[in-house]
């Protein structure tokens, strides 16, 4: 095999350009180190490409999802669930699904924003419940980064006081005015006793660090082109190219990290997939950031003769512990929000309220937690719109049973009243990391460029479940206490209660986690390899738990310490 030798020998190679990549050449260039960046997708410029400003009647799919924008033809994510040429197993029994954007800045340029630090206890879960392990860090540890983070990022938010201990303060911008839907649903979920509390999200509510504030167009994940939310082409990667000291190398699939003679890695071996061609860059240090299942990927097929079953793997824990948010959804009709007369919800692209965690475990059935996250209202209509406006049933203000559909005025005239009159609930929980539900190599399948891919092991267990059960319960309460009726039947354990098969939440976490013992472990506590010390993960893949928070704050805040320990250990000649 022909192989293309870049022959510079860069003090940092970085696959991969999203969260975890983006902070990482920001700290390491910004610190004086000479970074190549490979990044598998291709450039992405949000002033350019981002498609903030369409209508969705622009286009006669309405807005709707194409093979290659599986999100919508107008959201910022090239990719999803299934990328041509790039397939992924699942083993028997095993159900996974694994979304992927290819293009610079990843899935940053098109998630939900919703930015949530880790609270004290889900740094040391096992020592609260037994179950799972404790990081081999505490919050104190990390808080300074989240600190750093709020300050260069922007995020918008509000202390939440002694109630909840595990929701951390922040550094906030002024939060949002609440829409009219989220008041309604505060003041029901209130009566249940629910809290319901200003958001948490990395969007400006004021101009921050020159970049303008939002103008509330509701478009986040088609890519701001005002630069107004994050993601790291519009927030990471300007400041380390303005250093002259980061090269970005587009369109280049990182096959495996290849490692010299003592054991550390020397480079990283690529595909150019433009051409198909075989390339190596050479590099002092490597640093993983592909995306936690990506980089798993990476290190299982960096294979040699020191390191047989991968790198990294010596103890055979790459790909185990893997874990995503439980999750579900809820739509209920709200018939007092029909026939509203038109008024402004505009706003951030996401929610302005949310629900953090609320209950004392001891007096449940399962373990650990769930926050809400709440949409509704008078969205811009898109493709399937509604969603089937048959099932919008109740009754109105005066009891009269209430039926929409058949054809030509009446159905223009209801979908007229019905519209904005939806509520959205979804659950994200916390599921407990265990070494059964993992992804290795599939021995045979391969991508493409004949790269072995991955196969995942995942299942649910009760405690997930009984987590789904009680997320139904509550979304459906809060509904008909809105005095409205949920658009779904109430799911049985035979369908695990509507939890979305594992991976759908896109918050796949810990398949190279950190510990203290490398007989459990990849990673030390600076996300650096027991294998090879100059080989670091900075994504999703050192998570030693899922917490019930959404993963990518900490996923910053975590890049930034371990690029900040990186500088300091060349500084100090110690890699
Ligand atoms: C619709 C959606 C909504 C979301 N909402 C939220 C939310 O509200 N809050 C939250 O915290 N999280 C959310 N997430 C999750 C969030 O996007 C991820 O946690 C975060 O982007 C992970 O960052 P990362 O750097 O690990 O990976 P990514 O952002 O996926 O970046 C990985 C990069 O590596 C590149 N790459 C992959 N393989 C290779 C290879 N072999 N060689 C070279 N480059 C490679 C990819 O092209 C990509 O650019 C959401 C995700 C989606 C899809
Ligand atoms: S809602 Fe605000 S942050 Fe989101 S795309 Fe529009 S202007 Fe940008």
């Amino acid at each position: 095999m022909q192989i293309i030798r870049n022959r510079t020998l860069y003090d940092v190679v970085i696959i991969g350009s999203g969260a975890g990549g983006g902070m990482a050449a920001k700290v390491l260039t910004e610190a004086g180190a000479n970074v190549l960046m490979l990044e598998a997708g291709p450039m992405w410029d949000p002033v350019k490409d981002s498609n903030m400003m369409r209508w969705n009647y622009d286009s006669p799919r309405r807005g709707g999802s194409i093979p290659a924008r599986q999100g919508g033809e107008y959201d910022a994510a090239l990719g999803g669930w299934t990328l041509d040429g790039e397939p992924y197993t699942n083993a028997p029994g095993s159900e996974f699904g694994w979304f992927r954007s290819r293009m610079l800045g990843g899935r940053t340029n098109h998630w939900g924003r919703i930015s949530l630090r880790f609270g004290p206890d889900d740094f040391r879960r096992k020592s609260v419940d037994g179950l799972g392990d404790d990081w081999p860090i505490t919050y104190d540890d990390i808080k300074p980064y989240y600190d750093e983070v709020d300050k260069l990022v922007g995020v918008f938010g509000a202390n939440l006081g002694p109630r909840f201990p595990n929701e951390p303060d922040g550094i906030w911008l002024p939060p949002p005015q609440p829409r009219c839907y989220e008041h309604l649903i505060r003041q029901a979920s209130e009566k249940l006793d629910i809290p319901c509390v200003t958001a948490r999200l990395s969007i400006l509510t004021r101009p921050h660090n020159g970049r303008a504030a939002c103008h509330y167009c509701g478009q986040c994940n088609r890519g701001c082109m005002t630069h107004s939310n994050f993601s790291s082409p519009s927030v990471l990667l300007p400041p380390a190219m303005a250093t002259g000291r980061l090269q970005i190398v587009a369109g280049a699939m990182a096959r495996e990290v290849t490692v010299d003679a003592n054991g550390l890695a020397d480079g990283v071996a690529y595909i150019d997939k433009a051409t198909g061609q075989d390339n190596h860059v050479r590099g002092r240090i490597v640093v993983l950031a592909a995306s936690a299942c990506e980089s798993a990927r990476i290190l299982l097929n960096s294979r040699s003769a020191r390191f047989p079953q991968g790198l990294g793997n010596s103890t055979g824990n790459v790909g185990r512990y893997l874990t995503d948010s439980t999750g579900l959804g809820v739509t209920g009709f709200i018939p007092s929000m029909m026939d509203m007369p038109p008024h402004n919800e505009d706003g951030v692209g996401g929610m302005h309220l949310y629900m953090p965690w609320w209950l004392d475990n001891k007096k449940l059935d399962f373990p650990r937690g769930y926050h809400i996250e709440i949409s509704g209202g008078r969205r811009m209509p898109g493709g399937g719109f509604g969603g089937g406006i048959q099932n919008h049933t109740g009754t109105d203000a005066s009891g009269a049973a209430l039926d929409f559909g058949g054809y030509g005025a009446k159905l223009k005239n209801d979908y007229r009243r019905l519209y904005g009159a939806t509520v959205n609930f979804a659950g994200r929980g916390e599921m407990i990391p265990n070494r059964d539900t993992y992804l290795d190599l599939d021995p045979r399948t391969v991508d493409k460029w004949g790269i072995p891919v991955l196969r995942f092991h995942f299942a649910w267990s009760d405690n997930e479940r009984k987590q789904g059960k009680h997320m139904q319960e509550t979304f459906r309460a809060i509904i008909q206490q809105m005095g409205g009726t949920p658009m779904s039947s109430m799911p049985g354990p035979e369908d695990d209660y509507g939890l979305a098969a594992g991976g759908r939440i896109i918050h796949e976490l810990g398949v190279t986690r950190m510990g203290s013992a490398p007989s459990t472990s990849v990673l030390n506590k600076y996300c650096q390899a027991h294998d090879a010390k100059n080989v670091f993960v900075t994504d999703g893949g050192p998570f030693v738990s899922q917490a019930d928070k959404n993963c990518t704050w900490t996923i910053l805040a975590l890049s930034m310490r371990t690029s900040t320990y990186i500088a300091e250990q060349r500084k100090a000649g110690a890699l």
